[in-house]
């Protein structure tokens, strides 16, 4: 068919306004505005002609109104669809960074979009009616709940993290245990961000073992602070000694030195009756005397992305004034969901059933069954002649750099299929709508129910069916 029936079907390609003048687009243009419906036009047009000059296009079948009407309306919903767009996480990692971290509570959700609608107090005092600070909204809350003088937030941990070095000793000496010079993902490295705040790193001990005499030893009168980092996303295991806060602070006062520590994921409340061992709370630090505590509200903390600073007022004062503060401020958004988050944990009856990410963590094993057994119902009765489908007892992890070595036990609605890979079946997943992330193993797709939001389980049903249906029509 090539030469003859390609000029054929060229000369039968309709104009953009003959296209416009259809009942279908007339539809079209019900939902789209005008000039995107255009554009819709021409690049669904321009498409088809590529195709047959490329003899790439079935034939007549492609030309008829309803097959191209279809090709623009994909066009149009490719187009308006935004870019960032909520995903369905079934990978059972709680703190996925490259999912978006912590899921915000509901009282957080709703406070986000009551600020949202209209104009609030950000650096308004209603008593007064005088300028007030930003900080205000969240610093009695955090010195609430962790017992700390004093409170600050910004954009996020490393940033915390920067603006501290910065402020506390720019210019001077930093000693750090050479076993915690953490990289945590996206680059952030302690001795990077030592350079960029303008201090100068001093490591101290060896990387499995570090003693209250390295550090000592290493002080001297060019040094400005004393830096101790949560390993958050390792372990050194086996011949290994670390200093503790308690006895750094007593250095640090004997030195006349202030101690930091950057905690990474910062909790309130003790995890060990979940099974998550060795996460420190903020609440020791402060007890322990520790003068400045950096950690992050979207990891365990289950808020939106931040960087809290608690501890002494001298020097939360002296880091308020240092203007690097001003160009890592947050906004009224994080502002809104950080404090109703914080105000969740006034209520510790509560706080695991109010905060998502806690509550994803402390489910039982038991309720997980259940939930990947109604999964497991639910796709057996929308696909169950194109995927055999199981349940299987199987392991979570936090994600987030947080508590590396936990295992959560957990369980997963097995997938597989003798028409797709697995590979094939996680990929088509990802790219459908919504968007489903699944774990493989042993060559199949695993759901881990753990981490699925209310409803998503009929989505994912839907997401199968449409995967099902196209790949036993092609
Ligand atoms: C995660 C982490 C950071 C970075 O925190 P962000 O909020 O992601 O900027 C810094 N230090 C430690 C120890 C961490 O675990």
């Amino acid at each position: 068919m090539a030469g003859k029936g390609k000029e054929h079907l060229l000369r039968s390609l309709p104009g953009v306004d003959e296209v416009l003048q259809w009942e279908e687009i007339k539809g079209l243009l019900a939902s789209y505005p005008r000039p995107l419906v255009v554009g819709a036009i021409r690049q669904a047009v321009g498409k088809l002609r590529a195709q047959i000059l490329a003899e790439t296009c079935a034939g007549d079948q492609e030309l008829t109104r309803p097959a191209l009407a279809r090709r623009v309306e994909e066009v149009l919903v490719a187009e308006t669809t935004p870019n960032l767009r909520p995903v369905i996480n079934a990978t059972g990692v709680v703190l996925h960074t490259n999912l978006g971290r912590a899921v915000l509570a509901e009282a957080a959700r709703e406070h986000l979009s009551a600020i949202a609608r209209g104009y609030c107090n950000l650096e308004v005092d209603l008593e007064t009616g005088e300028r007030g600070s930003r900080y205000s909204h969240v610093e009695e809350l955090l010195t609430r709940l962790t017992g700390a003088e004093g409170a600050l937030v910004v954009n996020n941990n490393a940033a915390a993290v920067l603006l501290a070095l910065n402020t506390l000793a720019k210019g001077r000496e930093v000693l750090v245990s050479r076993g915690q010079l953490v990289e945590i993902g996206g680059a952030f490295r302690i001795p990077e961000v030592m350079e960029w705040s303008g201090c100068r790193l001093v490591e101290v001990g060896a990387t499995n073992k570090t003693r209250l005499e390295d550090y000592r030893q290493a002080a001297g009168p060019e040094t400005a602070l004393l830096l101790k980092v949560h390993t958050s996303n390792y372990r050194i295991l086996g011949f290994t000694a670390e200093v503790g806060k308690t006895e750094l602070v007593e250095l640090g006062r004997e030195l006349g030195l202030p101690v930091m520590e950057d905690l990474g994921s910062g909790v309130f409340m003790d995890l060990t009756p979940y099974g998550l061992y060795g996460e420190p709370t903020v609440q020791e630090s402060v007890d322990a005397g520790v003068d400045v505590i950096t950690f992050s509200g979207d990891k365990l903390l289950g808020g939106p992305q931040a960087g809290i600073i608690v501890g002494k007022n001298r020097y939360l004062e002296a880091m308020k004034k240092n203007p690097l503060t001003r160009a890592l401020r947050i906004d009224k958004f994080t502002l809104g969901a950080l404090e109703a988050t914080l105000r969740l944990y006034l209520n510790p009856e509560d706080v695991l059933a109010k905060i998502p990410v806690l509550q994803m963590l402390s489910v039982s094993p038991d309720v997980l069954a259940e939930r990947a057994r109604s999964l497991a119902g639910q796709i057996e009765a929308a696909v169950g002649s194109f995927l055999q489908v199981d349940v299987a007892q199987d392991q979570s992890e936090v994600g987030g750099g947080a508590l590396p070595l936990a295992q959560l036990p957990t369980w997963v609605v097995t997938l597989e299929s003798p028409f797709i890979s697995a590979a094939a079946l996680a990929a088509r997943l990802r790219q459908g709508e919504p968007s489903v992330f699944a774990r493989i193993a042993a060559q199949r797709v695993l759901l881990d129910v753990r981490t699925l939001q209310e409803g998503e389980e009929k989505e994912i049903c839907t997401a199968l069916a449409k995967i099902c249906k196209s790949a036993s029509g092609s």
